[in-house]
């Protein structure tokens, strides 16, 4: 069998892909796959390169029509689907949805259109509703012939486990901070800047990749002024920079503000600059351990958990993030 190039760009997963290639090498296929991980890792691509593997007939060339169809998104025995927001409300909270399924269940009883098999991918299974995943069991009971499905997500506990007992489960691991920054510093990145970007990636090299480092920047700085800001200015602030409606800016300020938190509180139980987030903040983060009562950290950590937790449900971005600041207030640098 010749390689994948997909293959090729799959980081530090070995194992996931040793398990996979032996699959199709000894020609036993699982009917459904849980790749396992955090976001960021390489799933998806592990899943496209499966794909380009199980329907191009030297074994996922990356070069024939069927592996570029399939890098592409275009083949159509290989359908991926990811969660997308409520019909009728654009800005709603996206989630796999049960006529995902429906269209699953569909489109895996017609015959395949190119190849031997098709190839179902769920990304971000996490966001699936019960009705949804009771569906999908269905699915998995009387899995239908000569298709692959496999289900991406981060955290086994978010589906029952009746479905996750039905899939081979693969397990995507995140890198080494010290890993990810070699990688990155062998496509060229300088040493420093390789070193802030595996860490705050926290070991997803996807995230790495695509990063923007000074567009963080700026977002971790806007987000931390908001925090200095009286109420009033505050509320004028998520007017002006759209904020009341940014579903995923807000989410972006909650994991800074997590951090922060986080960051903090490591300071007061003695832990190094080495073991921050926000580690070119160290300055302003001892100043705030200094400063603030470990349970007022402890209860800002929650109060961004909860608003955040509120964020991935049906609270509107303006209402949690305007919940989260009122405990924030006290951990503003
Ligand atoms: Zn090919």
């Amino acid at each position: 069998m010749t390689d994948a190039p997909l293959w090729a760009g799959i980081v530090g997963q070995e194992r996931a892909t040793a398990l996979l290639r032996r699959a199709l090498a000894q020609d036993r296929v699982a009917h459904a796959y849980a790749f396992l991980g955090p976001a960021g890792v390489g799933r998806r691509l592990t899943a496209l390169a499966f794909a380009q593997a199980l329907l191009c007939a030297k074994g996922g060339c990356g070069r024939c029509p069927a592996c570029r169809r399939v890098a592409a998104g275009q083949h159509l025995d290989c359908r991926v689907v990811a969660p997308t927001p409520p019909r009728d409300k654009p800005r709603g909270p996206a989630a796999i949805r049960i006529e995902d399924v429906r269209e699953l269940q569909h489109w895996a009883a017609l015959v395949p259109h190119e190849g031997p098999r098709k190839i179902f991918v769920l990304d971000d299974a996490d966001r699936m509703t019960l009705p949804t995943a009771q569906a999908l069991l269905k699915t998995l009971e009387e899995p239908p012939p000569r298709t692959v499905l496999v289900v991406i997500l981060a955290n086994p506990r978010a589906l029952p486990p009746t479905v996750l007992s039905r899939c081979q489960q693969v397990r995507f691991r995140p890198l080494g901070e010290e890993e990810l920054a070699g990688i990155l510093g062998a496509r060229g990145l300088e040493a420093a800047a390789s070193r802030r970007l595996a860490r705050r990636s926290r070991g997803q090299i996807g995230l790495a990749l695509t990063a923007d480092l000074a567009a963080d920047d700026a977002r971790e700085a806007a987000a931390l002024e908001l925090l200095r800001m009286p109420l009033a200015r505050q509320a004028a602030r998520l007017d002006e920079a759209g904020l009341d409606r940014d579903r995923a800016t807000v989410a972006q300020y909650f994991e800074i503000y997590w951090f922060w938190c986080r960051d903090a509180l490591c300071l007061q139980a003695g832990g190094t600059a080495a073991l921050l987030v926000h580690a070119e903040r160290e300055a302003e983060l001892r100043a705030v351990a200094a400063r603030v009562p470990r349970a007022a950290l402890v209860r800002a950590l929650a109060a961004v958990k909860e608003a955040w937790l509120g964020l991935e449900g049906n609270v509107t971005p303006r209402l949690a993030l305007e919940r989260a600041l009122v405990d924030l207030g006290a951990v503003a640098a």
